[in-house]
């Protein structure tokens, strides 16, 4: 039985980022990924020749010079990713029922500021400062800046920050408070928990510059995977892990759904840290570190709408739209039942087959995981996964991406007509099919009352079992990044490792 120095639970981005670090400092890795595809929140999947994305719309940080332009450097995919760079003055529209206008979040921050100032003529100064703050608060973290011999995070003063209050500050005007938090999907905003932080570190790196990727973000997931391999490292598919087991303190191996044994000297998950204690047996984990886990919000998840478009009918439209009923844009997460949506986004891919022309869509809008409880004994078969969950759950599904359709096209009337077919998936989709708990879409939600409680180490009671991936850090692609680097920080010296990327 093969003995490998590390082996990585699940193939996510961050297993993969935590899998090519390793390697790459010669250590004998092995990821285990219990689907068929790679890359959990990275796939793409195909209906009807066009392509979706399960969880990369689009990415910022990668202009020269930015923090995720040089860790791709570091990982040897930054040449090789196919990027199509958004609307530079409105990457993001914001939009209201009852308002015509397209209010635009741009790129750059004097761009932000000049674009935000011609639609809210006498709020320059409070854009001034809102930029200023944004790029401060980020300042105090300091992984994101690539630097590593600064004090850490816990302490800092921006922690304990409500997002929405912080924004309440920076202007009376309600509207433009809404605008600036208009995006807030991104993070699974939510008024009375999110903290300041989260909102400026994510808006932050979309203000820096914004990508989508070409024919979708599963290009990230083969470039790790062929570069991982290429330093010697495995990765298994259909390889799904029910069992981590422990002795004498530390763990020994994992158990396969199939039975096999795979050892290793160390462990590290890229899975939920609270599904990641119920394959765990130890008596060295305390009750109480497992309740903690258990006991942690997960954020919410969402009913999505993927549109296949009839070709050459719908404009390609190079800015996601997020679109609300009301000027409360906070409460949406709350929404459910008939009031259900309040909001949407909208998303649409950039394919290579035409620059006029899209081939799909997909709209997101939040939905709690209670409205399909009734439906949770039921499992998606995988590998080929379909969801087989009865009659009145297909039923639902369609009532639900009907009326989601319908208010998109309040605002954007051009749709009808154009679409050839859709699909839709639920919190449950996302439960099976990610391995998300409660089919959260960004794992564990941050909380400015509690902001310590939500933060999870990499390091767990057993010395050899670490975590990584979301729920460490922050979710997104910029946000696992730094997860990986504080992960393998572990082994091999977050300040050496932060040399290498800054040195690529
Ligand atoms: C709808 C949606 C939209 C998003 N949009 C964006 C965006 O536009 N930009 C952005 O930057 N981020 C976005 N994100 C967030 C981003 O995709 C995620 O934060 C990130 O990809 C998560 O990476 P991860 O390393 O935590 O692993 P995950 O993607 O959670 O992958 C975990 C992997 O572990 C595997 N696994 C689970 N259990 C087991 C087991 N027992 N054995 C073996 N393998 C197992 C799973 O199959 C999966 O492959 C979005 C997320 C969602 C859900």
């Amino acid at each position: 039985m093969a003995q490998y120095d590390v082996v990585i639970i699940g193939s996510g981005l961050g297993g993969l980022e935590s899998a090519y670090i390793l390697s790459k400092e010669g250590y004998k890795v092995c990821v285990l990924e219990k689907n068929r595809q790679l890359g959990g929140s990275l796939q793409i999947f195909v209906r009807d020749k066009a392509i979706f994305d399960t969880g990369i719309h689009y990415i910022g940080g990668l202009d020269e010079g930015q923090n995720l332009n040089q860790c791709f450097k570091y990982f040897k995919i930054m040449d090789k990713l196919n990027l199509h760079r958004m609307d530079n003055d409105g990457f993001d529209r914001i939009t209201f029922d009852d308002d015509e206008t397209e209010y635009k979040h741009a790129q750059g921050y004097d761009n932000f500021v000049d674009q935000l100032s011609i639609q809210f003529p006498g709020e320059r100064e409070n854009l001034i400062n809102y930029a200023k703050q944004i790029q401060e608060i980020c300042d105090y973290f300091p992984l994101y800046k690539l630097r590593g011999d600064e004090a850490p995070i816990i302490g800092t003063k921006y922690l304990d920050i409500n997002a929405k209050d912080f924004i309440a500050t920076i202007t009376p005007n309600k509207r433009l408070q809404s605008v600036l938090a208009g995006s807030n999907p991104l993070y699974a905003g939510d008024g009375s928990k999110t903290p300041l932080y989260v909102h400026a570190l994510v808006i932050n790196t979309y203000i820096e510059s914004s990508y989508k990727c070409v024919n979708g973000g599963a290009q990230i997931e083969k470039h790790l995977t062929k570069n991982i391999k290429e330093l010697g490292g495995e990765i298994r598919n259909y390889a799904e892990v029910t069992r981590i087991v422990e002795k004498d303190g530390l763990i020994t191996h994992v158990e396969l759904k199939n039975g096999e044994h795979v050892e290793g000297k160390h462990f590290i998950s890229n899975i939920h840290p609270s599904t990641t204690m119920t394959l765990l047996e130890s008596d060295k984990i305390k009750k109480a570190y497992r309740n903690r886990l258990q006991g942690l919000e997960n954020s919410v998840s969402a009913f999505i709408v993927d549109i296949v478009l009839k070709p050459n009918t719908f404009k390609f439209l190079n800015y996601n739209l997020y679109h609300y009923k009301y000027n409360n844009v906070w409460d949406s997460i709350h929404v459910e039942g008939d009031a259900w949506p309040d909001g949407y986004c909208v998303f649409v891919p950039k394919s290579s087959r035409s620059d006029i022309y899209a081939d799909s869509m997909t709209i997101l809008s939040y939905m709690k995981y209670d409205e399909v409880k009734k439906w949770e004994d039921s499992y998606a078969t995988i590998p080929h996964f379909r969801e087989s969950r009865g009659e009145d759950y297909e039923a639902f599904k369609i009532e639900r991406a009907e009326k989601l359709i319908a208010k998109v096209m309040e605002r954007v009337p051009e749709l009808r007509g154009c679409i050839q077919s859709y699909t839709s998936s639920s919190p449950l989709s996302y439960r099976d099919y990610i391995g998300a708990k409660d089919g959260g879409l960004y794992g564990i939600a941050k909380n400015y009352q509690d902001p310590l409680r939500t933060f999870i180490s990499p390091k767990t009671k057993i010395p050899n079992l670490l975590f990584t991936g979301q729920n460490l850090n922050m979710h997104g692609v910029l946000g696992v990044t730094v997860g990986a680097i504080r992960t393998c920080g572990e082994f091999i010296g977050q300040n050496y490792l932060l040399h290498q990327i800054n040195n690529s």
